[in-house]
């Protein structure tokens, strides 16, 4: 595989989704749009709110996060005041939100967010957990969801991030493709991460490379099988 796949500096693995400007991985197009028409079929409007998002994209959100330009939430969702932070703190807190850049699932092509436009408007999703339980407007999309994996209808796909392993925050909106991703995981190795870091222009370089191990252990292979 080549690994500029891995790290989102190609597209060659893209395709577009026809009527959005969302790109994903060709192999992955096809049990999408099955997905999507069952979702349909179930009374939702099963859409995307982010799919392939490029290394450039994955680096300025870190930044804007890393000055403070961007929010950082807590765990429960409530704005961290960023002055009060730490430099280590902040990389943490960052890191429970948003991944570095070279290292997120949606370089692959084969991880979305997905949401339910039946119930929102797509300027109003924010992708945080209260909207995708109880009374939020994408619960029942996810329960629907559930009711299909847990019956192995899963259509290839399935959630790395729905258990707290202390890592990456449970995302229910961040669907992987399997066979991509699976892929993509096994080949991504610790020297890859860290020399990606090295010549990376992120801020807190020294910060992380420092946590190296620790962080490409908690936020990069934990995460749920399907
Ligand atoms: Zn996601």
């Amino acid at each position: 595989m080549n690994i500029d796949i891995l790290l989102g500096k190609t597209q060659e693995h893209l395709v577009p989704l026809e009527g959005t400007k969302y790109l994903v991985h060709h192999q992955m197009l096809k049990d999408f749009l099955r997905l999507q028409q069952n979702a349909t079929q179930a009374g939702f409007d099963l859409q995307i709110a982010s799919a392939f998002r490029d290394y450039a994209r994955q680096l300025k959100i870190w930044n804007a996060k890393a000055t403070g330009e961007r929010q950082l939430l807590d765990d429960q969702e409530r704005p961290l005041e960023f002055s009060k932070l730490s430099p280590t703190q902040i990389v943490f807190a960052i890191l429970r939100w948003s991944a570095l850049p070279g290292c997120s699932r949606h370089h692959w092509g084969s991880d979305i967010d997905v949401y339910d436009a039946n119930t929102q408007a797509a300027a109003d999703v924010k992708l945080v957990p209260s909207e995708c339980i109880g009374t939020g407007p994408a619960a029942k999309l996810h329960e629907w969801l559930d009711s299909q994996f847990s019956q192995k209808n899963d259509f290839g796909f399935f959630r790395p991030f729905v258990t707290d392993q202390g890592g990456v925050s449970p995302e229910r909106w961040h669907l992987s493709y399997y066979p991509i991703s699976r892929r993509v995981i096994d080949v991504y190795t610790f020297s890859l991460f860290k020399r990606n870091i090295e010549e990376s222009e992120i801020i807190f370089k020294e910060i992380i490379l420092e946590h190296a191990q620790e962080i490409f252990q908690r936020y990069m292979m934990s995460f749920d099988l399907p």
